[in-house]
């Protein structure tokens, strides 16, 4: 069974029309900020220290700190205040550089009038103390009496994104210590229509956070078939919790707290809560109903699937063709999801359906997934797989002529129409769990609504 079938992929798609699915570059709320983009692993002053540092005052309150001490001053070249300060210090200034390994550090501090020999025993010291060769940014602060200048702290902006700081002891040794960036969390919405080839580009173009659209279009997929019941015009909304630190990094990744979809099949909204004895937050509706049924309705990640206009006034034209399943044209490489828990039965290529995937949900019931790109990692016959896993990534193996997933729910054999079949629904929360969810619901909506 099932392999004739499979003859009959009739899928023809155009890739030249989908976003990439892996788009370019991180955000930038998960860069550090660089205040030059003096761009190369050289390192580079910033040219104009005194205009940065006036920055550096509110945005890089991290950098040596100004309460710290009187000899903690933020202006550049310093000049102490004689009537504040009745005991002349030496003058401090801070530089940003980026560095990477000691060399790279060493050279910098040489070139910023450390002398050479201190400069390169400071660079090991500090590198050692960092424990990373890796590039980071630095903000470095000198004192100076005259021509001589000397190392005073090192602040580091680790590539794991904490923020640490040296003191030089007056034994030649960094003393470490860690640096609270102090982060404020904040609440953000955006509203959006879907006005690209893919929810994706449509979402990022509305400013939801890239790392957001597929956790959104998940907390969809038990909801809507994504290829056949999004498209183009259709609204969403979005609601999610970020925690920026003062120097502008995200202290942890942003976390959905609402998400709304608005199609011509109908409105779905969740709210995102963690039950009481569970670890990790699910999405549950207005009235406590978990969003989860027994199988997704999309089991690709549906952000990128291509939502092309008309797909709705045709949505079955090859049906005549007995097709055994729904196909999802979604650029290779995006990720195909476990439809529900499950057994992995056959993962290998397979004739026309290509490299194919077919799970046993027990009771008769199976998930079959054709002409994958490539199976994850360690997915073979006798795996248990959890609904949402990744099992696989989209690709033309097979009888395909463009990327797609071909996909098919099966009973005792026989192919079941995926786009009609209804699954149970998971349970409500009640009792305890109800109360804290209403809570919970009902601060999200009162912070959508401060945040308008
Ligand atoms: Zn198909």
């Amino acid at each position: 069974m099932g392999a004739e079938d499979l003859e009959r992929e009739t899928t023809s798609f155009d890739p030249k029309t989908w976003v990439d699915p892996k788009p370019v570059a991180a955000p930038a709320e998960d860069t550090p900020i660089e205040p030059a983009k003096s761009g190369g692993l050289k390192p580079a002053y910033i040219a104009a220290p005194v205009a940065l540092l006036a920055i550096a005052g509110g945005a890089y309150c991290l950098w040596p700190n100004p309460t710290e001490g009187p000899a903690e001053t933020q202006t550049a070249e310093a000049t102490p205040d004689a009537a504040s300060e009745p005991t002349p210090t030496p003058s401090t200034s801070v530089r940003i550089i980026q560095v990477r390994g000691v060399d790279d550090l060493g050279f910098s501090l040489e070139e910023m009038g450390v002398p050479t020999g201190d400069a390169f025993t400071m660079a090991e010291e500090a590198i050692a103390a960092l424990g990373t060769q890796e590039q980071m940014r630095v903000a470095v602060e000198l004192t100076e009496d005259g021509d001589a200048k000397a190392v005073r702290t090192i602040s580091a902006e680790l590539p794991n994104g904490t923020s640490v700081k040296l003191t030089r002891q007056s034994d030649g040794t960094f003393k470490r210590e860690n640096i609270l960036d102090a982060a404020t969390t904040r609440v953000r919405s955006v509203t959006g229509t879907i006005n690209q080839n893919t929810f994706y580009a449509s979402a990022v173009e509305a400013g939801l956070p890239d790392s957001l659209t597929t956790p959104f279009a998940k907390a969809f997929s038990f909801d809507f078939d994504f290829q056949r019941e999004v498209a183009l015009g259709d609204t969403f909304s979005a609601t999610w919790e970020e925690t920026v630190t003062e120097s502008g990094r995200n202290a942890a990744p942003p976390k959905l707290l609402y998400v709304r979809l608005d199609t011509a099949k109908g409105s779905k909204t969740y709210f995102a809560f963690t039950p009481p004895d569970e670890s990790e937050q699910r999405w549950f509706d207005e009235s406590g109903q978990g969003n989860e049924r027994g199988l997704m309705r999309t089991p690709v990640d549906g952000a990128r699937i291509t939502s092309k206009y008309g797909y709705r006034t045709h949505p079955i034209s090859r049906a005549q063709r007995k097709h055994n399943g729904v196909d999802f044209a979604a650029p290779t490489g995006t990720p195909i999801y476990a439809s529900g828990d499950s057994t992995v039965l056959f993962a290998a290529p397979r004739g026309a359906a290509g490299n194919f995937i077919r799970l046993d949900h027990g009771e008769g019931m199976q998930t079959w997934y054709m002409h994958l790109n490539a199976f994850a990692d360690g997915l073979q016959p006798g795996k248990a797989v959890k609904q949402g896993e990744i099992i696989g990534y989209v690709g033309t193996t097979g009888g395909s002529t463009g990327p797609h997933l071909h996909y098919e729910i099966r009973i005792n054999g026989e192919p079941l129409d995926p786009l009609t079949f209804e699954t149970s629904e998971v349970e409500a929360l009640a009792g305890e769990a109800l109360t804290m969810f209403t809570t919970q619901r009902d601060s999200t909506k009162a912070a959508i609504n401060e945040g308008d």
